[in-house]
């Protein structure tokens, strides 16, 4: 199966009223796990490349990466989106690298400039075929360089945002928040939100910031001296309601960076003469294995990957020239 459009892939979690994790990857080890985690599961699948993803990999080896992930995946359905888009330009890059969805993220700016920036984004990628995921609302935490303080998505400026923009998707802040150390209790996402701004808008949402930070995996790091204090994620029980009020799309990338790490420490605590990279990151791929594989069971993409015949960009092109 090529690359499929984000908006197909979406559109048919909602018919099927499941989620569909956001993986973000960086290296071989994130992207073989993560496929063989949608493999066995027969699973859809979205893989995303921030802007420090493609810096740290030199853009051209992410985009082979991705491609020996789909030859070998033919039955499965992948998304490859970048998360986090900052500009045109960014977008740009990722459409000629051959992303099949982009985000732009200009919810650090006053609505009109978001508006603004969101619209031109749109334009371009959606003449490309490329769908594209917008945000309101910010969330806590820090990600890349994306920090700020917390401001809820509202929902007549959801509405009012998507009527003018035209996006496919929509990233919404309702309460989570970015990285490892989220919240100092079990947090209160503002679920309710989710439902209404889902009920205006009538596309997609996207929860960010929703690694659930097990203990377990931060255990594991702790146990083979790390120091990771302990902190709250998203429980996958709010996830799941997410998903029942309209979210269709669930960054993670916390979970998968502390799997790797725990595996890591484990194997180089417990043997110190090791030194052979592949005593320690073949571990840590089947441990984004086992942390992929449990979150498409949990957000119910599991056993949808045959579902649909893939769509492809000029597919959408046309789509996009109707409406
Ligand atoms: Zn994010």
């Amino acid at each position: 199966m090529p690359l499929i459009p984000m908006y197909q892939c979406l559109k048919e979690a909602e018919k099927g009223g499941y989620g569909v994790g956001a993986f973000n990857v960086n290296n071989m080890e994130q992207i073989q796990g993560i496929m063989k985690a949608a493999r066995e599961m027969q699973s859809p699948v979205i893989l995303q490349a921030s802007r420090g993803a493609l810096k740290y990999t030199d853009l051209t080896y992410l985009k082979h990466l991705v491609q020996a992930a789909v030859e070998q995946n033919p039955d499965i359905p992948v998304v490859l989106h970048l998360d986090h888009g900052d500009s045109l330009e960014t977008v740009k890059t990722a459409i000629s690298l051959g992303f099949t969805s982009v985000m732009i993220d200009g919810s650090h700016y006053d609505f009109e400039t978001n508006v603004a920036i969101s619209r031109e984004v749109v334009e371009y990628a959606h003449e490309h075929g490329v769908s594209v995921e917008a945000e309101l609302g910010t969330l806590g935490g820090i990600e890349e360089d994306v920090a700020g303080e917390v401001k809820l998505t509202d929902p007549d400026q959801a509405e009012e945002f998507v009527a003018r923009v035209g996006c496919d998707a929509l990233a919404v802040a309702i309460g989570t928040s970015h990285g490892a150390y989220k919240f100092k209790a079990e947090p209160k996402l503002a679920l309710d939100l989710i439902s209404e701004i889902y009920r205006r808008v009538k596309i997609p949402l996207v929860m960010h910031g929703s690694s659930s930070v097990p203990k377990e995996l931060v255990d594991v790091v702790n146990a083979y001296g790390g120091k990771i204090e302990n902190s709250f994620g998203v429980p996958i029980e709010s996830i799941q309601q997410g998903i029942s009020n309209g979210v269709r799309k669930i960054n993670v990338d916390t979970d998968i960076r502390l799997a790797m790490t725990g595996a890591i420490r484990k194997v180089l605590f417990e043997d110190p003469s090791k030194f052979d990279p592949r005593d320690y990151l073949a571990p840590a791929r089947e441990a984004v294995y086992r942390l992929v594989a449990q979150r498409m069971k949990d957000f119910g993409s599991a056993g949808h990957a045959k579902d649909y015949a893939p769509m492809t960009l000029d597919d959408m092109k046309a789509i996009y020239k109707r409406a």
